[in-house]
This record gives structure tokens, sequence and C-alpha cells, in this order.
């Protein structure tokens, strides 16, 4: 191990997970998604990237239907989705004062 690597405390933030650090994260969710996906194009896809590369874990596939359901009150507003799966993701800004709410501190 060199010197300049961080090693994790008991009580470190490090220890963190992400699931932790997204707890703390506030939202004020709209009524109406800004994330639609095409079901159609979306189950036609073998790679479905969009399971894997949102940090919220906004897409979670649905097993019974093979479609993909959205938890669109998490989204970060990072736009990797619109950049990765535009085929079958369309992806807007919420509305003006809905969405995630980011501060200082
Ligand atoms: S914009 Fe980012 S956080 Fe929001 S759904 Fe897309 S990948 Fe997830």
């Amino acid at each position: 191990m060199s010197d300049d690597q961080v090693v994790p405390t008991e009580n470190s933030p490090l220890k963190e997970t992400i699931e932790d650090k997204l707890f703390l994260v506030k939202y004020k969710p709209d009524k109406d998604s800004h994330i639609e996906v095409d079901q159609e194009k979306f189950k036609a896809d073998t790679l479905k990237a969009v399971l894997f590369i949102c940090p919220a874990k906004v897409y979670e596939l649905n097993e019974e239907t093979g479609e993909c359901m959205v938890a669109f009150e998490n989204c970060l507003e990072c736009g990797t989705c619109y950049v990765s799966c535009p085929e079958y993701v369309v992806w807007k800004y919420p509305r003006g004062g809905f969405g995630v709410q980011y501060r200082f501190g």
C-alpha cells in the first residue's frame, strides 16, 4: 500500500455505501414522470444497459412482463441514460421546481 492511499476507518464517510448516500438526497417529485421508456425497443435490446448505468437505480426489470419499470422520483438528473440509451429512453428535465434538490454544503 502506498503512503497516499486512504484507508477507511470504522466511522469514516468512506465506509458509506451508495445507498447510504442516496438516502440523504432530497427530492420534490412531480406527479408526472419526466422519463419515458419505449417498452418494445427496450425488450428488443439484448444488452439493456439502462439497467446498469443509472447511479440512482431508477430503472428495474420487471421479470414477469419483461418491461422496464421507472422510479422517476429518484432521478439525480445526471443525464447518463439520455446519453447511453437514446434509442428507447426519452429523458428531459423535470418541470421547474420539481426533481432533485441540490444545495451547497
Ligand atoms: S438522468 Fe441519471 S439518475 Fe436520472 S434516470 Fe437517467 S441515469 Fe438515472
